[in-house]
């Protein structure tokens, strides 16, 4: 059976803690680096219900894309939420690790497995990490190509089959006709990429967590790619099977890896019905 210790240096090696960004809190943040690990648990967000996951499982190490402690902490008492589930791990031999921005950024990474899933190909990331060679393909966000040309309707409604159902589903905003071939994609939230999209000239861009003006803004400039929208937690779950992945193969069948189908987004219910205002446009 494989330690703690040992894990961390195969996801260190696919998920290179140098790729995080400057404000970003990645690496182990409970657990013996010394333990023995039976089975991991691979999941987005590590929360109660994650947490409780591991435990079912009798796993030993969680492996989560979100930090716990993003900001410093001066106590993880049991009475704080976040210290309740550090106890909590630290009681049934848990261990945390995380991996964020730096599996963001690895190739393949966190977009690679977003980009797959939806059916991209020729894969580039779309803001290179600034500790890239020029032709080392790893940075924040990928550019891809579908193998045909489809509608925006027809891709929309193709990322939405590739991803795990959310209750809010997928959004679009453009021509629903407008012909898709090159597309971005960034895991999570990505409005902060927009303007990178666009001076890429890809056709569409598929991320998590688009707000109202900065979508309608970009929208309103014109000559600009269609937007689609995914939750936050659909957007990074197919990571979850790559960095599974990478643990098997590089265990060689000597820990059980699981990954979380437990949907840890916030959204729980959604209306489809609207009151009697009707919108125009
Ligand atoms: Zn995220």
């Amino acid at each position: 059976m494989p330690m703690v210790r040992e894990l961390i240096g195969v996801l260190q090696t696919a998920y290179p803690p140098e790729l995080a960004e400057d404000w970003d809190a990645v690496g182990l943040v409970c657990g013996d680096p010394e333990d023995e690990v039976e089975r991991v648990l691979v999941c987005v967000d590590p929360v109660q219900a994650t947490v409780a996951e591991a435990e079912e499982l009798g796993a030993q190490l969680v492996v989560a894309h979100h930090p716990l402690l993003l900001r410093g902490v001066s106590s993880v008492a049991a009475d704080t939420r976040k210290g309740k589930l550090v106890h909590r791990m630290i009681r049934n031999g848990i261990a945390l690790y995380c991996a964020h921005t730096n599996a963001d950024s690895a190739n393949p990474g966190v977009s690679d497995a977003l980009a797959e899933a939806i059916g991209l190909t020729e894969l580039r990331p779309l803001n290179p990490h600034p500790l890239a060679e020029p032709e080392e393909p790893i940075g924040i966000g990928r550019i891809g190509e579908l193998p045909e040309p489809m509608t925006l309707r027809e891709f929309t409604k193709q990322v939405a089959a590739a991803l795990p159902p959310t209750e809010p589903g997928v959004l679009a905003a453009g021509d629903p006709d407008r012909q898709i071939r090159t597309v971005a994609v960034s895991g999570g939230a990505g409005d902060s990429y927009l303007s990178v999209a666009t001076r890429a000239r890809v056709d569409a861009f598929v991320t998590a967590d688009l707000r109202h003006h900065p979508a309608s803004e970009h929208l309103a400039d014109g000559d600009v790619p269609a937007l689609i929208g995914v939750t936050h937690w659909a957007s990074e779950w197919p990571w979850c099977e790559q960095a599974a992945d990478v643990i098997r193969a590089a265990c060689e069948g000597t820990v059980e890896v699981h990954v979380s189908r437990r949907n840890t987004d916030p959204w729980t219910m959604r209306v489809g019905e609207q009151g009697g205002i009707r919108s125009e446009g």
